[in-house]
């Protein structure tokens, strides 16, 4: 592939060079922006007095007796430059101007260059699938390693690239509008620990298709396979196309480096990936953000089921990287006429059952509270999160076969696995009079999160049901959480999932702001001739 594009790698170095060349050139109008936070000090006046200066009309004139004097040259100053950084940065100013730096570059590279940089990433990502997937399980001591390989190799291939950038056009008797979609710049992305570098590459792929650059702040316990996939992504991409730092990401970060990261003015656009506190964090946030919060994704189980179906689906989504996914099924609501068969199938099915005293035993470990006064909460304990089923067993009193990758149990609504996002391989089962308690109870244990819900079912009256009163963002019928994602279903990937805010499952288009180019009249070629 290297050789078969080789004359356009070259192209685009040369295109890249220029840019460079006129970056320098443009250096003292640059310098002087970037005293105050880099060409962005310009865009953010721009943006922050636009729209008042459009309201308040035009500005008085100066009275004629003050002369006007051209304003002295400053002196010449070259360019900050960042090449050879690799993305990797102790400091937020310094990693949101070297990714401004990297969009300039970026732009003039086309379409074309967007995908030639995504392929180093997905390359990288599917290639050095095992050594960075073991990177990120020896890191975070969280979920299965060939999940973390998976992940990695999945985002590589799957996630969505320049291929669905598309732009829409209306054409009539006043001629063209065209809508295109144009990037926002430079996106602050946070990334949970729970797939550090797969949802790193996963935002990568997109927000770069659609012509952005990202400065990542990681989860602390996920750094450092964050930082040493960034610098691998860049390192080929500065190799091939000759820009840097197109990712750049904070090698050491904080709560203060992410508030950092959404008030610095060249941060266009905030794209955040995490829990509850993160989730609000952006959501109050001055600048316009896309939240993929947490989730508590429950499932139903009615009579009409499939249930040997119902048990394979279920341990697939749920024991997946020991129950670390958002969408991974958190609790079974199922109709009492079939439980018993259902717990029996789960059972065939190869998860391992807990009695109700090895249930109460791992609660009382594996669920902790936290937080003061009102807004004290149950939690997992994070001893437990993302454990093997056979540590959570040894934690019930029990054991089981190292083989076996999830814990299931009979337990009351009032139990605390039933609306904590636990995120370790047990899942609690609920018995329920009828479809229509399973769902209300389903309802009530996802909070109103509206990420996304299971039903193992045929009867399509139940599937409305809850499909309408949970209102979820995914919403998968008879298979796996994972299907909702592509994967055994139709439909594309992303880790990012905006659920509060509403973008759904990420794409390029996600990143990108709408622009309409019109012209009036003419190129309508439909018509009768003159
Ligand atoms: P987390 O909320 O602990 O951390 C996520 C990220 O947010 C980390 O980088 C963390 O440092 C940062 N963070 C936390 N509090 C913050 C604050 N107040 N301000 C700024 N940054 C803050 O979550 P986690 O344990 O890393 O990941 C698991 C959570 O993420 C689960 O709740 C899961 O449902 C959710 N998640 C959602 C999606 C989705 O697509 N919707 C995908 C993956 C994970």
């Amino acid at each position: 592939m290297a050789q078969a594009t080789a004359p356009c790698s070259t192209e685009i170095q040369s295109i890249v060079r220029q840019v460079i060349a006129e970056l320098r050139a443009a250096a003292p109008a640059a310098n002087g922006a970037s005293a105050a936070n880099g060409a962005s000090a310009a865009n953010g006046a721009s943006a922050a007095n636009g729209a008042s200066a459009a309201n308040a009309g035009p500005a008085p004139l100066a009275p004629a007796t003050v002369p006007w004097t051209p304003p002295a040259p400053s002196a010449p100053v070259a360019p900050e430059s960042f090449v050879g950084r690799h993305g990797i940065f102790a400091s937020v100013d310094e990693a949101v101007r070297a990714a401004q730096e990297a969009f300039l570059q970026l732009e003039r590279l086309g379409v074309e260059g967007r995908r030639r940089a995504i392929a180093h990433i997905r390359r990288i990502s599917i290639e050095d699938a095992v050594e960075l997937g073991t990177m990120e399980f020896n890191e975070t001591k969280i979920g299965r390693l060939p999940h973390k390989i998976e992940k990695l190799k999945i985002l590589g291939e799957r996630s969505p690239g320049v291929e669905f950038m598309r732009s829409e056009v209306f054409s009539g008797d006043h001629g063209l509008a065209v809508i295109e979609h144009a990037p926002f710049g430079v996106i602050g992305a946070i990334t949970p620990v729970t797939h550090s570098l797969p949802t790193i590459t996963g935002n990568a792929v997109s927000m770069i298709a659609g012509g952005n650059t990202v400065v990542v702040n990681p989860h602390p316990s996920g750094k450092r396979v964050a930082a040493e996939g960034v610098r691998r992504f860049n390192q080929a991409i500065h190799r091939d196309l000759g820009i840097d730092n197109l990712i750049a990401l904070i090698a050491e970060p904080t709560l203060e480096s992410a508030a950092e990261l959404f008030k610095h003015r060249g941060v266009k656009l905030i794209c955040v990936t995490g829990g509850p506190a993160v989730a609000k964090a952006a959501l109050e946030s001055s600048k316009r953000a896309i939240v993929a919060g947490p989730g508590n994704p429950p499932v139903v189980v009615d009579e009409t089921a499939d249930l040997d179906r119902a048990a394979r689906s279920i341990i697939a989504g749920a024991a997946y990287d020991n129950n670390l996914l958002c969408i991974a099924e958190k609790q079974v609501f199922v109709v009492s006429s079939v439980f018993d068969r259902m717990m029996e199938a789960m059972g065939r099915a190869g998860a391992a059952r807990l009695n109700s005293a090895q249930v109460d035993a791992l609660t009382a470990k594996a669920i902790v509270w936290t937080g003061e006064g009102a807004h004290r909460h149950q939690v997992a304990c994070k001893d437990f999160i993302g454990q093997d089923a056979s540590v959570l067993a040894r934690a019930a009193g029990t054991g089981v076969a190292s083989e076996v990758e999830l814990l299931y149990g009979e337990t009351s609504v009032d139990n605390p696995f039933v609306p904590v996002e636990q995120m370790m391989p047990f899942v609690p089962f609920i018995r329920c009079k009828d479809a229509d308690e399973a769902i209300h109870r389903a309802h009530e244990s996802e909070h109103g999160f509206r990420h996304t819900a299971i039903i193992h079912s045929h009867d399509v009256r139940n599937m409305t049901k809850m499909g309408r009163l949970l209102d979820t963002t995914l919403f998968v019928k008879n298979g796996p959480s994972t299907a909702g994602l592509g994967l055994g279903g139709e439909g594309y990937i992303s880790f990012s999932i905006a659920t509060p805010t509403g973008e759904g499952v990420t794409t390029p288009l996600t990143f990108t702001r709408q622009r309409r180019c019109t012209l009036v009249d003419d190129l309508r070629i439909l018509g009768a001739a003159e």
